[in-house]
């Protein structure tokens, strides 16, 4: 690979936007991303079958999103807010959960280990209380309560982002070593296609690469060796941690709520179910494809109980959400297990470009992020979902955000 301006470590939201940030200011980019795929932790399947995205990484979009509605505004995608209800088993009939958003603000607080494990993805032990507060929960604005998804998928929010940058864009290509001085970075990378080694020289460079893979000990898969090390940066990632996320998406013959025998609450029907909460141990919440009328669902499990699961064969992990499911609906396991067609899942904890699902600061590191966002010697710079600063951490939204600031850093010391 030729020298560049920038080299850019990982294809994600946060890379991408970073690339195309420096692409529209005339700076050369080379982004050299592990996986044979862009995206990152945005991961959609499509199946002939499933007339909906089939999101086996981030689906929604959480509250205003300034930074993921500017991509949709641009690429003229739709944003569609989830308008059903919320339903809980209670009494032996599904009830509707009144005042969900609310209910869950006010649980977060108390630090209650369901909702926060659900919402954050992360180990109670370990996450810093002072983060929650500044920026975890939608508190009382009604903005900050919208829920949406990108219709169409995604998946689409990356393809924008690397629109036009294509040829830049190095996959199947994983950084190991990452050799700098001030003014000048060497990226030793390895193709997994053949094996080949190489190098990519550049002026600087932005890594985007998840907290998980920039705490991994030498020599792991993924792990990226810098030399001379980068004191601060290691002091301040491992005041971070990965929080572990399950979810099981499932194609069904029929939604198992709608089956016969599931009771409801006097006056409710299951049209409008869009999360169910069942308190199940493995996995408490589902939700479904509402507003769109699909048999198809998602199971979630968040935080120890989803670290748990990591390894498990895929039939073992959805025996489990269709065991829960069926005591919370009052059903037969078997009358679910045979409405089920198909089922997909991805071991985020298991994969080594990622090493769990997204970023929660240890007790002590919430201020982790913002040191991360510092740059070094004006040569390396970090971005990323775990480096935003504006309580959008652990989502789209803030990596793109941090994909930007990064640009912009870069763009001041190359003094372009
Ligand atoms: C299961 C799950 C559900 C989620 N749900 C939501 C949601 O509903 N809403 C929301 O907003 N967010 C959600 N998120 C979080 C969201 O996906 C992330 O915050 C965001 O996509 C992170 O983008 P990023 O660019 O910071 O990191 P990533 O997308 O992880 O990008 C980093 C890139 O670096 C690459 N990389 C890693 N190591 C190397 C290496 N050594 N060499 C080369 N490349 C390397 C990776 O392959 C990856 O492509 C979810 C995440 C998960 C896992």
């Amino acid at each position: 690979m030729r020298g560049v301006d920038v080299a850019i470590i990982g294809a994600g939201a946060a890379g991408l936007s970073a690339a195309r940030e420096l692409s529209v200011a005339g700076v050369s980019v080379a982004v050299v991303e592990g996986r044979d795929r862009i995206g990152g932790r945005i991961f959609t399947r499509r199946d002939p079958r499933v007339p909906v995205p089939v999101e086996l990484g981030a689906e929604f979009v959480h509250g205003a999103a300034p930074e993921v509605g500017r991509v949709a505004r641009a690429a003229g995608l739709a944003v569609l807010d989830l308008c059903g209800g919320r339903f809980e088993p209670r009494g032996g009939r599904l009830a509707p959960l009144d005042g969900y958003l609310q209910r869950v603000d006010r649980v977060m607080r108390k630090l209650a280990a369901e909702f926060v494990q659900g919402f954050h993805a992360a180990d109670l032990e370990r996450i810093s209380a002072r983060s929650l507060a500044e920026g975890g929960s939608p508190g009382q604005d009604p903005t900050e309560s919208l829920l949406g998804r990108v219709a169409g998928g995604y998946d689409r929010v990356p393809e924008w982002l690397a629109r036009g940058i294509g040829p830049s864009i190095h996959l199947s290509t994983t950084v190991e070593r990452v050799e700098w001085e001030p003014g000048g970075v060497a990226l030793l990378v390895r193709s997994s296609v053949d094996g080949r080694a190489s190098v990519v020289d550049a002026r600087a460079a932005i890594v985007t690469v998840p907290i998980g893979v920039l705490n991994a000990a030498a020599g792991e898969p993924g792990a990226i060796t810098f030399s001379p090390d980068v004191g601060p940066i290691h002091r301040a990632s491992a005041r971070l941690a990965m929080g572990a996320v399950a979810r099981i998406a499932f194609w069904f013959t029929e939604l198992p709520w709608d089956a016969r025998g599931v009771e409801l609450a006097a006056g409710e029907t299951t049209a409008s179910l869009a999360f169910l909460q069942t308190h199940a141990a493995d996995f408490p919440v589902w939700w479904s494809a509402h507003p769109a009328r699909v048999p198809f669902a998602v199971a979630w499990s968040g935080g120890p109980p989803a670290a748990a699961l990591s390894g498990l064969p895929l039939d073992e992990a959805r025996g489990r959400a269709l065991r829960g499911l069926a005591g919370a609906l009052g059903i037969s396991p078997r009358t679910v297990e045979r409405r089920v067609v198909d089922a997909w899942t991805h071991d985020w904890q298991a994969d080594p470009f990622s090493r769990g699902a997204y970023s929660y600061a240890r007790v002590g590191g919430s201020t982790a992020g913002r040191s991360l966002a510092r740059p070094v010697a004006r040569t390396l710079f970090f971005a990323g979902e775990a480096t935003d600063t504006h309580g959008r951490t652990g989502t789209v939204d803030g990596a793109i955000a941090s994909g930007r600031r990064a640009a912009g850093q870069v763009l001041r010391a190359l003094r372009v």
